[in-house]
């Protein structure tokens, strides 16, 4: 059955950003006939704000976005992921590491590369044939690994949009933008699974929890398409299966840049819900929501209003994402 998600980090309120995440996550499923499931995803907890789950969820529910099932909140599964992790050792697939981000600049310096990635920098693979004596800071994935264990052809893993790696590249299938693929060893490096202050990467959560709660589709924000490859990667080495992927568009702020917390986005005024809806909605493409009679534009929404409009726009986004 389809189950689709949205995996907030309570890391402060939802902005304009996030509530398109939601609502294009909520209007998938409900057109598909599927199930819609909330995460809150507070494993980095320095980020984590107190109260900031509770906050969004009571805004989620003002927009009549509600979970079809418990909300499962990450910080009470570590067991899963520690269980994931030993799983990645015993098959040789993760290793310790030592290195501080001073050692991994200075080695990426000498290597003549100095180029950042987002504000993460790519890991040399130091620690790949031992710590040197050093104390293990950090857990990684190997990323060089085949994991493409069966025999089928690249033909075919594209004929069912189905992830695949060749030649070090993982490829991956967007249900809206198509195909991408990435050479996540070269540009990423073998990423952390478990970080040097014990906390989980987002990375391992998102992949074990994703296939914990039998998630088909992710539905989410671009800004976080650049992950996908490497939670495909670990899904293979983990042998899980591999939900489709959807990434929406972004809504920028005045500098152009992504909305974000920490980019100054004002929370969500959710004083008239259906209004903060129909910004959401514009961005996706969908109309604006006027009320069923057409006489205009609603102000002072009520439930009922909400609930039509989310309706009405279950079909437009039927007619315009859903390929
Ligand atoms: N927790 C992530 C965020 O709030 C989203 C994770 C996801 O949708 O995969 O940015």
């Amino acid at each position: 059955m389809y189950t689709g998600r949205f995996a907030p980090s309570p890391t402060g309120p939802l902005h304009a950003g996030s509530l398109v995440a939601a609502l294009a996550s909520w209007l998938d499923a409900r057109a598909h006939g599927g199930r819609w499931l909330v995460r809150i995803e507070d494993v980095d907890t320095p980020r984590c704000v107190p109260g900031a789950a509770e906050h969004i969820l009571h805004q989620l529910a003002t927009c009549g976005l509600e979970s079809d099932g418990p909300v499962w909140v990450q910080s009470t599964r570590g067991d899963a992921y520690a269980q994931a992790l030993r799983q990645l050792q015993t098959a040789g697939l993760a290793y310790p590491c030592a290195c501080t981000r001073k050692d991994i600049a200075q080695a990426l310096h000498s290597e003549g590369h100095t180029r950042e990635r987002h504000s993460e920098l790519r890991y040399p693979g130091t620690c790949r044939t031992g710590t040197g004596g050093r104390p293990a800071r950090a857990w990684r994935l190997l990323t060089t690994t085949d994991f493409n264990k069966n025999s089928h052809t690249a033909l075919e893993f594209i004929e069912f949009n189905a992830p695949f790696f060749s030649n070090d590249e993982w490829h991956w299938h967007d249900r809206h933008s198509g195909w991408h693929h990435q050479n996540v060893a070269r540009q990423v490096g073998d990423f952390v699974l478990q970080r040097a202050d014990g906390l989980w990467a987002y990375q391992l959560a998102v992949v074990v929890d994703d296939a914990a709660q039998g998630i088909t589709d992710v539905v989410r924000g671009a800004d976080l398409a650049d992950n996908t490859p490497r939670q495909i990667g670990l899904q293979q080495a983990l042998g899980l299966p591999h939900p489709r992927y959807l990434h929406t568009p972004l809504v920028l702020g005045n500098n152009g840049e992504k909305l974000s917390k920490q980019n100054g986005a004002a929370p969500l005024d959710l004083s008239n819900p259906l209004a903060a809806l129909n910004d959401a909605a514009a961005v996706l493409g969908l109309p604006r929501w006027a009320g069923n009679d057409h006489t205009g534009p609603v102000s002072a929404a009520q439930p009922e209003h909400i609930r039509s409009a989310l309706a009405d726009w279950v079909s437009w986004w039927a007619a315009r994402w859903l390929a």
